[in-house]
């Protein structure tokens, strides 16, 4: 089975802590098939990774990569893009894509109302703080251009220890809007394996949630291990190979030019 492990983050993100071709040598350690880098990038000056990313030496270092690594693995130039959905980044986002030729965007919420997840809930009770998170999904997803969706549920990584999970249950109306749009406008989700190394456990999303994508008819997924560091790259990559596969999934997708293509599991 191919494996493409596409959420990976270097230097070129605020919180990275690995050099591209030291992801690239430790891909091919593994005998991964690619990568594909996706710094985090944000238009909102109160978030971290503004102003951060310089992106014509990152789309020089990830060529020059694919230069050393020719033949040996397929390396895709990507961004997770914060809360892209938000009106006072619109327009400075938009301007700033239009030079940006990218294999992969990933839309994801960390702050509400420009405040991070894990500051946001500690004025809140648990309902109010998931019933915001899952809020804000749902408005990148109707209104943004991304491939797919980054760690949906998230929230649960910082409201876990203080909250607990959300009983999905409840929040099965407004995460089946989200899931129903994205579906609609072409836009996947993640697996994203970071979940497995934090307190919850399980991926983001949830088995759950999952199961709900595919009877959905959702098809449009990727994997990625939102490695900062070379010590956690492409980690659990079969596990979250295998759950794919007992949900009833035959494939998962890589993301070349921004288009899906089908990698069987
Ligand atoms: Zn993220
Ligand atoms: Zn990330």
């Amino acid at each position: 089975m191919e494996r493409y492990d596409q959420h990976v983050h270097t230097r070129f993100s605020f919180d990275g802590k690995m050099d591209v071709d030291e992801a690239c040598e430790e891909a091919v350690r593994q005998g991964l098939d690619g990568l594909t880098f996706t710094e985090h990038f944000s238009m909102d000056e109160l978030d971290p990774s503004y102003h951060f990313l310089r992106y014509d030496a990152y789309r020089a270092a990830v060529e020059h990569a694919r230069e050393t690594y020719d033949g040996r693995l397929a390396i895709g130039f990507g961004l997770e893009i914060s809360e892209p959905h938000i009106e006072k980044c619109r327009a400075a986002l938009a301007e700033a894509r239009q030079t940006m030729t990218l294999d992969f965007v990933i839309g994801s919420v960390h702050n509400i109302g420009s405040v991070k997840l894990r500051r946001f809930m500690e004025s809140k009770t648990k309902d109010e703080a998931y019933a915001a998170y899952f809020r804000e999904v749902l408005q990148m997803v109707q209104s943004t251009d991304i491939d797919v969706i980054g760690h949906l549920d998230l929230a649960k990584r910082y409201f876990f220890p203080r909250f607990g999970d959300y009983a999905f249950a409840e929040y099965r109306g407004i995460i089946t809007e989200i899931l129903q749009t994205a579906i609609a406008r072409g836009i996947g989700i993640e697996i994203n394996t970071s979940g497995y190394r934090n307190a919850v456990g399980v991926p983001y999303p949830s088995p759950d949630v999952l199961t709900l994508y595919r009877d959905l008819g959702g098809r449009r997924i990727t994997i990625g291990s939102d490695a900062h560091s070379a010590d956690v790259l492409a980690k659990d990559f079969d596990r979250a190979c295998d759950m794919l596969r007992a949900a009833g999934f035959r494939t998962y997708n890589r993301y070349i030019a921004r288009e899906p293509h089908p990698v069987a599991l």
